[in-house]
């Protein structure tokens, strides 16, 4: 069972109601994006549902915590985020833009699902100046600094550069 189903016939017999939502749903398995998928926690829903002559409009944010590594030690991460969410829902979905009202029923997982991964940071740091792991000698430098030199010139582009100079 999809707890993120609602039933909205309460919506669509009064033009203009609105209805705030608060949903909870157990670390929905929506996937992942790069390095991040959502933690096995609670992913929550704060939402406003609201009729509009079209159908029914999704507003609000959706509150969940996600895992991931950090793009440049590796190390784990979890970290909360808060994603915003609005959204329409009408009887003939325009395909990528908006999201079939099915009868008296809309599927929240849909758009919750697209908003949230599309959210989800492709590089994720543990922090914002993370010093990373040395590309020459594999240390971690955010526990042990070291003294490489790792922008080696590449005799390539040296190479290159010659070529060049005849132009
Ligand atoms: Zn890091
Ligand atoms: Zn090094």
């Amino acid at each position: 069972m999809n707890a993120l189903r609602c039933n909205v016939a309460d919506l669509l017999h009064h033009p203009a109601a609105r209805r705030p939502v608060h949903l909870e749903t157990d670390s929905a398995e929506l996937g992942e994006v790069g390095g991040s998928r959502l933690a096995e926690a609670p992913l929550v829903l704060d939402v406003v549902l609201e009729r509009v002559p079209d159908g029914v409009v999704v507003h609000g944010t959706v509150h969940g915590v996600f895992t991931a590594q950090c793009s440049r030690c590796l190390r784990p991460l979890t970290r909360t985020f808060d994603t915003a969410v609005r959204e329409l829902f009408e009887p003939d979905p325009l395909d990528g833009q908006t999201y079939p009202l099915e009868g008296e029923e809309i599927d929240l997982e849909l758009p919750v699902r697209d908003t949230v991964l599309l959210d989800l940071p492709i590089a994720p740091l543990c922090r914002e100046d993370c010093a990373g792991i040395c590309p020459v000698c594999g240390s971690d430098r955010n526990d042990k600094p070291c003294d490489c030199d790792d922008t080696p010139p590449d005799p390539r582009w040296d190479a290159l550069r010659e070529l060049h100079l005849d132009d």
